[in-house]
């Protein structure tokens, strides 16, 4: 069976010390790892501390983005070795508003997964459909397209570390959550995506999450479906209520 995996995506909020509260607060009232991976991805600036500060309790910390190349002349980037180097479990890659606003493009997706997993790091790979995609009903071929460039020339031992987040666009910040059944059918046809590619095992293990609006009443029933894994989650993950109870359904 496939472990729930919950991750906060902070995205740029909160300030160090609201972190640091935020993360000691909820570290030791997290459920264990056995049941659920609970997860928070943190502005950049803050990952050395909350890695620290979650030693040795059963909460991950990630990022929320990463240059593909180990080092080099790129002002302003942080690279998987820099990562790895003070132990981030996990990335979130290709976020739509990484896409939308900082032009990160496919090609650039699939090469920062290879180089999260060659550093020992999960990729939580993000893909989703606008409103007009959805409309014009293109949900399918829009996702599908981005989940076949996002692990293209992985090997199939590799691709079941990855978390994909099927993310609709228009459901992310709006209150609009896609119905459980839709989002079900989504991460359904992404796993069918990888058995194509991949093969039974990869399809049978690979995690999908659900995410867009998802908040502590709408979380148990999101899920409870077969192909919903877990759930990333902005919103309702910056407060430390909100964000134990949406691992409590995990
Ligand atoms: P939201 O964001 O939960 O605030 O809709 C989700 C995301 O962007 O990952």
């Amino acid at each position: 069976m496939r472990k729930p995996i919950i991750a906060a995506n902070w995205k740029m909020y909160k300030t160090f010390d609201e972190a640091v509260e935020f993360v000691e607060t909820i570290k030791d009232k997290i459920p264990p790892e056995e049941k659920v991976d609970a997860v928070v991805c943190a502005p950049a600036l803050y990952l050395p501390t909350l890695v620290e500060i979650a030693r040795d309790t059963d909460l991950a910390i990630g990022a929320q983005n990463m240059h593909y190349e180990e080092e080099g002349a790129f002002t302003g980037e942080i690279s998987p070795k820099q990562l790895e180097a003070i132990q981030v479990d996990y990335v979130i890659i290709g976020h739509s508003e990484r896409r939308e606003y900082f032009n990160e493009t496919d090609e650039a997706v699939n090469k920062k997964v290879k180089a999260a997993l060659s550093h020992g790091i999960v990729p939580i790979v993000c893909c989703g459909e606008t409103l007009e995609e959805r409309e014009a009903g293109k949900t399918e071929e829009k996702v599908a397209n981005q989940v076949k460039k996002a692990l293209e020339g992985l090997t199939e031992e590799q691709v079941q570390h990855v978390v994909i987040a099927y993310e609709p666009i228009w459901a992310i910040g709006t209150g609009k959550t896609a119905t459980a059944d839709d989002a079900n059918a989504v991460c359904g046809h992404i796993r069918n995506v990888v058995k194509e590619l991949f093969g039974q095992a990869a399809s049978d293990n690979i995690r999908i999450q659900y995410g867009g609006s998802v908040k502590p009443e709408n979380i148990e029933e999101l899920l409870s479906k077969e192909h919903i894994d877990g759930a990333l989650v902005g919103g309702a993950s910056l407060q430390t209520e909100s964000y134990l109870k949406l691992l409590e359904a995990g």
